[in-house]
């Protein structure tokens, strides 16, 4: 790791997969980098259990992150815990970026990691009850379950993978999801149908959420519009992610119809000196993983040498 400068080659935004691998090729290339992130490591460091990185059979979330931090922080790049605000070109020399503490740098080049945040269910008193039942990550909050009843809302791997680790803990464990069908890998779907913890309601969604100061009970609806109250004592949201767009508007880049940038096959996006990579983007065929999040830091960072040399 390396003292903070206020010009370097290459800025990266964001502390997950994408931007620390981006990160580690960088300083292996010897592009001078900063790195700035906010949750080090990214979302991985949610996940309680990784089971599908080529090295690792199983390993947790959290332990996966700190091994990639580490090694990105074994080499000769700057790192900064801080979020960035705004970024804008101010010259042919590049561009200006300034973190939420006030601090100001200068780069050439701008690789943008910052990846997704979790969707929310938009039901009334979602925000009321967050904290007080209401949570968007198991592997965080699991704990305050031991043999109590959950529910999890959502059908895709997240969805089961949160299921299967509450119902470590839990006494059971609602998964309510809209369709009629789980969707994702069938290792997990398998898990979950097999576990007698776990009841599955589909073909429903959450209408309204109960309590008196902490969450009570849900209330669902299913497709012929019947209703029915669970108690539950707390409720888990696995409904997918939206990509972070701030500086994507900032910089007036190109998106999708979904807010996800729009890449070239090297991570280029629609402004010359900035890249994208990771869940940000609409690359990797929207297969948004650990080891695409990688393989996209590292194919950016390549081009961003081979840019910066022909400067
Ligand atoms: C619960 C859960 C379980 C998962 N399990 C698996 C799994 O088993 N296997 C798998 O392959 N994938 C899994 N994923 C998906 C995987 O975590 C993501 O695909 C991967 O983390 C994407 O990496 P990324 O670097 O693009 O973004 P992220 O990991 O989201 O990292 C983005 C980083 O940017 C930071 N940031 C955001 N905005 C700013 C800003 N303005 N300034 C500075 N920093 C900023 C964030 O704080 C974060 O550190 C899981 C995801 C979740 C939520």
């Amino acid at each position: 790791m390396t003292e903070l400068r206020k010009k370097y080659p290459l800025i990266i935004v964001g502390a997950g997969p994408a931007g620390l691998t981006s990160s580690i090729y960088a300083s292996r290339f010897r592009v001078n980098n900063l790195v700035i992130g906010q949750l080090w490591g990214g979302l991985v460091s949610e996940s309680h259990q990784v089971c599908n990185f080529p090295t690792e059979k199983k390993i947790k979330g959290l332990e996966l992150a700190q091994k990639i931090k580490d090694h990105a922080q074994s080499l000769d790049a700057s790192f900064l815990s801080d979020e960035v605000i705004a970024i804008e070109k101010n010259s042919l020399q590049g561009f200006r970026i300034t973190t939420k503490s006030k601090k100001v740098f200068q780069a050439e080049t701008v690789l943008l990691a910052q990846g997704t945040k979790r969707r929310k269910l938009n039901v009334r008193d979602e925000d009321k009850f967050l904290g007080k039942g209401v949570s968007y990550c198991a592997t965080c909050d699991a704990m305050f379950y031991q043999d109590r009843i959950v529910a999890v809302v959502g059908g895709s791997d997240s969805a089961q993978t949160s299921s299967l680790y509450l119902a470590q803990v839990a006494k059971k464990v609602y998964q309510i999801y809209r369709r009629d069908k789980l969707r994702g890998e069938a290792i997990w779907i398998e898990q979950v149908e097999k576990n007698s913890k776990i009841e599955i309601i589909f073909n429903s969604q959450i209408k309204e959420l109960k309590g008196k100061g902490n969450l009570e009970a849900v209330v669902i609806e299913n497709n012929q519009q019947e209703e029915r109250r669970l108690a539950v004592d707390g409720l888990f949201i696995e409904i997918g992610t939206i990509p972070h767009q701030h500086l994507t508007k900032c910089l007036g880049l190109a998106v999708n119809s979904e807010g996800y940038i729009k890449v070239s096959a090297d991570q280029k996006t629609s402004q010359e000196g900035i890249w994208a990579a990771g869940d940000i983007t609409d690359g990797s065929n929207n297969f948004r993983q650990i080891i695409t999040a990688c393989a996209e830091g590292a194919i950016a960072a390549e081009n961003i040498f081979k840019f910066l040399q022909k400067k």
